[in-house]
């Protein structure tokens, strides 16, 4: 019996990841989703396109056409999520070049406020590779300024201020990326695996994705300190903050 007095029961924490293409989360981020999930954690990821053009070469050169390619990419994805504990939407923007659009944009807000991030998670401002990732980025924030304004038209409760982490890009120094943040995924480790092996259509990248979480667990554990305990091969993701932490004590 409820009683009339109880408090509200408190949802779970929330993340919400927004990225360009099927693959980006996985890659970038599936250390922080599997954790995230391994707490119990709600974790929603709005894929905008699913990277049919320009991250699927392979597909392509086996002669696959662009309504197989998708469908390819949305099951390898969809799987990836599913490893990881996190629910995947797709949006089908179109890659290549996806285009910035209010109409995308609105779709984003009403996902904010329906999720109500405590976390989100999004490429960074810059990547003079691929303009799809800027472009999630713009939308990614400007989706989240929207979507606190109780003026902003929509259904569902405005957000307030969760915090943003931008995930690594695929050239980092050219993307002017800098970790701010290394996040201990060794636990995890893993279950990122196994994601990114749900990703066939981009297999050239499952060592580089593993070589990088060996390098930024290094220096981790360069940046924590001797008497932390951490394992003798930490695993490790990087992440830049748009925004500044907000704090009591410094620590
Ligand atoms: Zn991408």
């Amino acid at each position: 019996m409820t009683h009339a007095n109880a408090p509200a029961e408190t949802p779970p924490r929330s993340t919400l990841v927004v990225t360009a293409h099927a693959g980006d989360f996985v890659w970038r981020a599936g250390g922080a989703i599997a954790l995230a999930a391994s707490r119990g954690e709600k974790v929603t990821i709005a894929c905008l396109t699913f990277g049919e053009r320009g991250e699927s070469a392979k597909a392509w050169r086996e002669g696959r056409n662009l309504e197989e390619i998708k469908a390819i990419r949305r099951e390898e994805a969809e799987k990836a999520a599913a490893v990881l504990g996190a629910e995947v939407r797709f949006f089908d923007a179109g890659d290549y070049p996806l285009v910035a659009s209010a109409e995308l944009t609105d779709q984003l807000v009403a996902v904010y406020r329906e999720t109500q991030p405590d976390v989100v998670l999004t490429h960074p401002v810059d990547d003079p590779y691929n303009g799809d990732h800027p472009a999630a980025n713009r939308m990614a924030l400007e989706a989240r300024i929207l979507a606190q304004a109780i003026g902003y038209p929509g259904a569902g409760d405005i957000i307030g201020a969760p915090p943003v982490f931008y995930f690594e890009p695929h050239q980092p120094e050219m993307s002017g990326f800098r970790p701010e943040v290394l996040l201990d995924i060794t636990e995890v480790w893993d279950t990122k695996r196994k994601a990114m092996e749900c990703l066939g259509a981009q297999q050239h990248l499952w060592a580089y994705y593993t070589d990088l979480a060996v390098r930024r667990g290094v220096q981790l554990k360069r940046n924590a300190g001797p008497n932390l305990g951490l394992a003798h091969t930490t695993m490790a993701e990087a992440f830049m903050r748009p925004f500044p932490q907000i704090a009591k004590e410094l620590a």
